[in-house]
């Protein structure tokens, strides 16, 4: 199997810009970890002070970075809203908290709160594009009533449900996140998790949130929005699903291997919030925690979460211009000698945007572009520094930087020609 470099991409807002002398990480295809899942348990979100962990893993802040396993990311973008238990359709569980899930759904597609994930999916993966696109499909209610517990050990339970849900409303499965609400009270220190399944032969990601009212799970979420305290943290627990199971839906993608399949993206910021309200693409305002950047933390630029380091990073106001790049099928790897062209896109912020690219290395042919593509040719295998600067028509900029890995082998989309 060819050695496969995972590089990193910087996220630098407000031209707050550090030059990282970053080296890229490698992910290890032998290293030890908890991965819950093949306990047959789902990743599970677990309150404060409950069963996290405790101590800086041995090896420093680094050690905390996500590692891409050789996992899938997700490639569907959607979600569905399944309410389980007898009080769906009545107040407050309607008039609050469904209406609320489904502002939350609707406003987080084409949200800059997406944006931040976009540093996991600009990589040669088995997967579509994530452009920030997460359609809102629809909901369901089954006023049933759902098992008492976390079903944290039968997991099962509630991927039989999404089946049994879909089946009865002639829904074909698989096409979305099916994020499964339950009037069961959360009942200890977990407040949601997410696993995968399969409806036959058909795979499918699905997560469990519980009634959060009058716990920790909600208490410690900013109450922002005019929203009760338990549609607040419902959606925060959402969020922190959502972000998970599109960067690590099979618990084989990107998670942290100091800290097993608990060390998500989202886990590593786990009721941190370094932002008061996230707006959303419709308006509505939520209070959702910060995501975890291994940019942001190998820069040192981010802010602390519950095991340290320095990735926590909160989701970029959503008035501010935002940037990513494609480029595929291995953006990170380059081909010596050859032609290589990534694609930058831009949102939010005031068009026109501009482009502006720097090339920092040995041997390189351009060293600067401006313009949504750059084309790139190095005459030696080496490492170097690609930095992508996006301007809106008010000044705002928006900057990342990339490793990018020339080798001596014929590697992904460079071609002989520009
Ligand atoms: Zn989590």
């Amino acid at each position: 199997m060819p050695r496969r470099y995972v590089c990193l991409v910087v996220v630098v807002l407000l031209g707050a810009c550090a030059s990282p002398d970053r080296s890229p990480v490698m992910p290890s295809t032998n290293v030890v970890y908890y991965d819950l899942v093949q306990g047959g348990h789902p990743h599970v979100m677990y309150a404060p002070s409950s069963n996290r962990h405790a101590a800086l893993p041995a090896g420093g802040p680094s050690s905390l970075d996500l590692v891409l396993h050789n996992g899938p990311v997700a490639t569907q973008f959607a979600t569905t809203a399944i309410y389980w238990g007898p009080q769906w359709g009545t107040n407050p569980f309607t008039g609050d908290k469904e209406t609320g899930i489904t502002s939350l759904l609707q406003g987080l597609n084409g949200s800059n709160f997406l944006t931040h994930l976009l540093e996991y999916y600009t990589f040669g993966l088995p997967t579509t594009d994530m452009t920030r696109t997460l359609t809102y499909q629809q909901s369901f209610t089954d006023h049933s009533t759902p098992p008492s517990g976390d079903l944290t050990n039968s997991p099962g339970t509630v991927g039989a449900e999404v089946c049994n849900v879909l089946s009865a409303n002639h829904v074909t499965p698989g096409t979305a996140f099916y994020l499964v609400y339950s009037t069961t009270p959360v009942p200890g220190t977990v407040c949601g998790w997410h696993h995968f399944g399969s409806c036959g032969s058909t795979p499918i990601e699905y997560a469990y949130m519980l009634n959060m009212d009058n716990s920790p799970c909600a208490s410690l979420v900013p109450q922002v929005g005019g929203h009760s305290i338990g549609l607040s943290g419902l959606a925060n627990t959402t969020a922190h699903e959502l972000a998970e199971m599109m960067t690590d839906p099979d618990a084989s993608a990107w998670y942290a291997p100091s800290l097993g399949a608990s060390g998500e993206i989202s886990d590593l910021c786990g009721f941190t919030f370094h932002a008061t309200s996230t707006t959303l693409s419709n308006g509505a305002v939520f209070g959702l925690q910060d995501l975890w950047s291994n940019e942001a933390n190998d820069a040192g630029y981010g802010f602390a979460g519950p095991d340290g380091g320095q990735g926590c990073q909160p989701a970029p106001p959503s008035s501010h211009v935002v940037a990513w790049i494609s480029g595929g099928p291995d953006p990170f790897q380059a081909t010596l000698r050859q032609y290589c062209t990534w694609t930058a896109s831009a949102a939010s912020g005031t068009a026109p945007y501009t482009y502006a690219w720097r090339a920092s290395g040995s041997n390189l042919l351009y060293t600067t572009g401006s313009g949504p593509t750059f084309i790139e040719n190095s005459f030696s295998p080496v490492n170097y520094t690609l930095t992508l600067t996006v301007t809106d028509a008010h000044g705002q900029q928006y900057s990342l930087t990339r490793t990018v890995e020339v080798v001596s082998f014929p590697v992904g989309f460079c071609s002989t020609n520009p």
